[in-house]
């Protein structure tokens, strides 16, 4: 098993790209690097292993088919879903999308009401919006508290109303790091009958243990922000949700008879009906050896590490002059932090620090609603990683004093 303790540099010496770069790579919670197990795993699959899935009879196709439903089966065991409530899509975006689409909109009724929180990445906000839009359902918007991560007693009075038919939240907000109290959440929608989508993308690497105890319907998250590729994600959902779903792509390899002319299709078998097209085998072979490298990771270190350098990134941070700190220091375990200068523009700022070979980032995150709430144009995001180093961070806070020289 792969130690943390008095080892980081073990650690980041695992990933190519990090041992090899002179930047100060602080931008892990818009995708994480890989490391070189991930990395040969996918060479291996496009080169040796290289086959269509589901599509032949000879013996690289069946091996292919094998390896690709293992990930499947690491997958359910993962998040404690069984293979078949496991479907692989493109991305996190892609897995709520089909959920707003496929198995919301055709059970909303005007009047509804559906919920997200007022952390939510567009990705989680929009399918929802537009499902609203499409039905005349009202989009109601819970507010967590950044210290505990509850919401108030009054929201989940509201919450437990009869008209609600959907909550999806995120398990940690990929701005301020906050993790709402999810368990209490997932209890209230369920006793009025309301189906929980939890968006896992920026929390599956230090949370599995609990993504896999708490009781939602879908779980989604994508491969390139827990080590592995782009171009997969998963959506976890409960077989009989499956069971009531369309698929929202045709094409081959989803049907096992089509009608003709207009006549109605027999779509195959779940989860095969929702993996419409050639599969992304690379990508799924990636991913499987992504949540191996995770798996392997302890626990406990990971968090310790990670509550380390969050500490220390948030510490350093808020004894500069001018910032103002957005991620509460109860959340800077989470290593996503960020914050405000009180005179520099957080595009600036960005520039100053891309220009120190620091990478961060500066904008609305794909987060406005929240960057309304907390009355914001924008803000700058440190975001750290199991290979982040005390390093990087001091890089950080030379960019921010380089800035203030500069423009102040
Ligand atoms: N949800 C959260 C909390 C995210 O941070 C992101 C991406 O940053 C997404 C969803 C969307 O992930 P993807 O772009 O991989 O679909």
């Amino acid at each position: 098993m792969t130690s943390l303790s008095g080892a980081q540099a073990n650690l980041r010496n695992l990933f190519p790209r990090i041992r090899a770069s002179e930047t100060a790579y602080l931008d892990s919670a818009a995708t994480t690097h890989k490391p070189e197990s991930v990395i040969t795993a996918m060479q291996r699959a496009a080169v040796e292993g290289y086959a269509p899935v589901h599509r032949g009879l000879y013996a690289e196709a069946e091996s292919a088919s094998s390896a690709y439903e293992a990930v499947r089966e690491q997958c359910g065991n993962l998040l404690r879903f069984k293979p078949q409530e496991i479907v692989f899509t493109r991305s996190a975006t892609e897995s709520i999308n089909a959920v707003a689409q496929s198995f919301l909109t055709p059970q909303l009724n005007p009047g509804d009401w559906v919920w997200v929180s007022e952390l939510e990445h567009h990705a989680n906000y929009l399918p929802w919006q537009r499902a609203c839009q499409a039905s005349g359902a009202e989009l109601r918007v819970l507010k967590i508290n950044y210290e505990t991560g509850a919401a108030s007693a009054e929201q989940i009075e509201e919450l437990a109303d009869s008209r609600t038919r959907m909550l999806a939240i995120t398990g940690q907000s990929n701005v301020v790091g906050v993790m709402p109290q999810l368990e209490p959440l997932i209890q209230v929608a369920h006793a009025v009958g309301a189906a929980v989508l939890v968006d896992a993308a920026q929390c599956l690497t230090h949370q599995a243990s609990e993504l896999a105890r708490l009781d939602a319907d879908f779980i989604v998250f994508s491969g390139h922000k827990v080590f592995g590729p782009t171009g997969i994600g998963v959506l976890a959902a409960r077989y009989h949700h499956l069971e009531q779903m369309e698929p929202w792509l045709v094409g081959g390899g989803m049907v096992d008879w089509v009608g003709e002319g207009a006549a109605k299709s027999e779509w195959s078998d779940i989860p095969a009906r929702f993996e419409a097209g050639s599969p992304n085998y690379i990508g799924v072979i990636g991913l499987g050896a992504a949540l191996d490298f995770v798996q392997k990771l302890p626990e406990r270190e990971v968090a310790e590490h990670l509550l380390r350098i969050g500490s220390y990134a948030h510490h350093t941070l808020s004894q500069l002059p001018n910032i103002r700190m957005l991620t509460p220091a109860s959340a800077a375990a989470t290593g996503v932090i960020s914050f405000i200068h009180e005179r520099i523009h957080p595009h600036d700022l960005g520039q100053v620090c891309a220009d120190h070979a620091v990478a961060v980032r500066a904008g609305h995150h794909c987060a406005q609603p929240l960057m309304a709430s907390l009355d914001i144009p924008a803000c700058l995001r440190a975001s750290c990683s199991i290979y982040t180093s005390r390093a990087d961070i001091n890089r950080l806070m030379q960019a921010l004093e380089h800035a203030e020289r500069l423009f102040l």
